[in-house]
């Protein structure tokens, strides 16, 4: 390919990109970085690419490149088995995906297990654990988009302003973590005992 019609497909990419941005409603992301050329080094990269990069993983989701949690690499490999860990039969992917995803076993595993604790008395203690554990999901991807966040705008802030870092370290930094603190004290608050 020529110089020339490199460019062109780059920039063709790009205001696609922009496109299905705006579309989406994501005017604030950067369009340039999802065309998924990472400064030469890398790439390109396209929508579903998982790579490493500055000792963070990333990934193309929506045309956006983002940074993804070792906890969701994770995630996403035990997203959806073959055969149910319990019962060993093959998993049917229309009925039993969205049980596995909640309760790891497939849906005729899960309603067995419900009949046994309902039998041995042991439903609401059952559910009250189901009700914590979700509460506890919730805390833990909001610690974690909270913590992505403190570090995005500190090193934004060092790269933009660096004479203002101990501005920011000092100030809204502890504020953010202030206030994630109480948004989580909110939150366990909000568990049944
Ligand atoms: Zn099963």
């Amino acid at each position: 390919m020529s110089k020339d019609n490199v460019l062109k497909k780059q920039f063709a990419e790009k205001d696609v990109n922009r496109l299905r941005n705006l579309v989406k409603g994501k005017h604030a992301n950067k369009s340039q970085i999802s065309v998924g050329f990472t400064k030469g080094q890398e790439g390109p990269h396209s929508e579903g690419d998982i790579w490493t990069e500055a000792d963070k993983t990333w990934t193309i989701k929506d045309g956006i490149k983002q940074n993804v949690t070792k906890l969701d690499v994770a995630r996403e490999a035990v997203n959806f088995p073959i055969f149910c860990p319990s019962c060993k039969k093959p998993m049917k992917p229309h009925l039993d995906k969205k049980w596995f995803s909640m309760y790891k076993r497939c849906f005729n595993c899960q309603i067995d297990f419900e009949a046994a604790i309902r039998r041995e008395g042991l439903w609401e203690e059952y559910e009250k654990t189901i009700y914590n554990s979700d509460i506890e999901g919730i805390i833990e991807k909001f610690e974690m988009w909270m913590n992505e966040e403190i570090e995005h705008n500190a090193i934004q802030s060092y790269i933009t302003e660096a004479g203002d870092v101990e501005k920011w370290t000092g100030s809204v930094k502890n504020k953010l973590l202030e206030s994630k603190e109480e948004a989580i004290k909110y939150l366990q608050s909000l568990k049944k005992q």
